[in-house]
């Protein structure tokens, strides 16, 4: 493998690396890793090739971000047009054409009265800054005390400081000192003892949203700002809502003054068969985070939504003040606008925001069909998502599942893997022929273990 490694850089015009521990990976085992690296070196459609040229079926959309799949040409014209154009261009006290057009067509597919965009760059710097907008909103209306936020036990709100306050997975959270100060969770919906190898949403567990009663009642609703919550968490495993679940939550949140936002990080830009899991959910947020599915995971790109209400708390000030002291130098990027505004094109024109409901029912079928193999405690669904959760090894949590990514990518398919959950999400472009390939590669992965 050597050789074909040096094969491909060479090929590339590229120097091989001397070793490969220079790169510090993120969320990586690095020391295993360099034993058995699993390099991608090329992407069209459904497809990664690896270094070797194999072909990988695309089981995640890379990190649940290329939704519109891969190489899509009509995105990878309009950002190399773009970069020719206008490289770079500032949006402090300046501005570009790019980013206020995108803006009106995010505008067009958000649930009202979310009609406002604030750009970052990624899913962790939209949870920090709706965050900040949070604070910042309460503050604005002369509520200053309202400085608690609360996320959920096993949520995943990115990396930030403010996303790993918020949220609630311990490994992510531990090594990393006390965080954000006044910030409590909600109990978390998974709960596989009583929704074991549901078929979509859980039928139990709509009686947890009154745990934010209980937040309310500990620390006084004037104390809180807001509260964060995934509609559909992803990376902390797939953890579906009971049916009514954020109904009850968004009616305690206006009981009590309290703003709520969904992380739709992965669950936006189609993934559940509408642009927004709130829009199939029918329940509207006061922010949205986004990101990934935003630019198809083309160029790093993330937006907030922001309603009506909130951003109009910002502007009541001088029309020469600044209403929002936060943003990033490639907010709205040139670039990132480009691969934007192509990839709503190609999902509008394709009906990509359908087909998470189009083949959700086939796509569940072949899922479950999982059920039965050796270790599988549970499995989940919804929209074109789908978790297979494995039994822990005995003293070695974790080691099913990565046994699971490493081969089933050596077989040909990319999973992705929490812990001893694995983890599909595809491309939106995903046709009953590729869905039919997903689960028979995994179910000879899941055979062999
Ligand atoms: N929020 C949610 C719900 C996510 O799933 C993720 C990433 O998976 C993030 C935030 C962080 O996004 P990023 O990795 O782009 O910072």
């Amino acid at each position: 493998r050597r050789t074909a490694l040096a094969d491909h850089y060479a090929a590339q015009n590229l120097a091989a690396p001397a070793a490969m521990d220079a790169f510090w990976m993120p969320f990586t085992a690095n020391r295993q890793f360099r034993g058995t690296p699993r390099l991608l070196a090329s992407a069209e459609g459904m497809y990664y090739r690896d270094v070797d040229g194999r072909q990988i079926l695309d089981g995640t959309a890379g990190l649940w971000c290329c939704n519109a799949g891969h190489a899509r040409p009509r995105i990878v014209e309009a950002v190399a047009r773009q970069v020719a154009t206008l490289d770079f261009a500032p949006n402090f006290q300046m501005g570009s054409p790019l980013p206020f057009v995108l803006a009106e067509r995010l505008k067009a597919i958000a649930p009202r009265p979310l009609d406002h965009v604030f750009y970052t760059n990624s899913g962790s710097e939209s949870v920090d800054t709706a965050l900040k907008i949070a604070l910042a909103y309460h503050r604005a209306r002369g509520e200053g005390q309202r400085i608690r936020l609360i996320g959920r036990e096993n949520a995943y709100h990115g990396v930030g400081f403010g996303g790993i306050s918020v949220g609630g997975l311990p490994n992510n959270r531990k090594w990393f000192g006390p965080g954000l100060p006044a910030v409590d969770h909600l109990r978390h919906t998974l709960d596989i003892g009583r929704n074991a190898f549901s078929r979509g949403l859980p039928a139990h567990g709509v009686e947890l949203a009154e745990d934010l009663e209980r937040l309310v009642q500990l620390h006084d609703a004037s104390t809180i700002a807001a509260v964060i919550i995934e509609p559909i968490s992803g990376s902390a495993g797939v953890i579906l809502p009971p049916p009514g679940y954020l109904q009850r939550i968004r009616e305690i949140c206006d009981r009590h003054g309290i703003l709520l936002i969904f992380d739709e990080v992965i669950t936006g830009f189609g993934r559940v068969g509408e642009p927004f899991a709130a829009q199939r959910f029918g329940v509207t947020p006061d922010m949205m985070t986004t990101a990934k599915g935003l630019t198809s995971g083309c160029v790093p790109m993330g937006a907030v939504f922001v309603s009506e209400m909130i951003h109009r708390a910002f502007m009541q000030g001088a029309d020469s003040a600044i209403d929002l002291f936060h943003g990033y130098t490639y907010t709205g990027h040139p670039l990132a606008c480009a691969a934007a505004l192509a990839t709503l094109d190609t999902y509008e024109e394709e009906g990509l925001f359908t087909r998470a409901l189009e083949l959700e029912a086939y796509w569940q079928e072949g899922l479950h069909a999982l059920r039965g193999k050796p270790h599988v405690i549970d499995i989940r669904n919804y929209g074109l998502i789908g978790a297979v959760e494995l039994a822990p090894q005995d003293g070695a949590p974790g080691a099913r599942g990565y046994q699971v990514l490493e081969r089933a990518f050596r077989k040909g398919l990319l999973v992705r893997i929490t812990g001893d959950t694995v983890a599909l999400s595809p491309p939106l472009i995903v046709e009953r022929r590729h869905i039919d390939d997903i689960f028979s590669m995994l179910g000879e992965v899941l055979d062999g273990l």
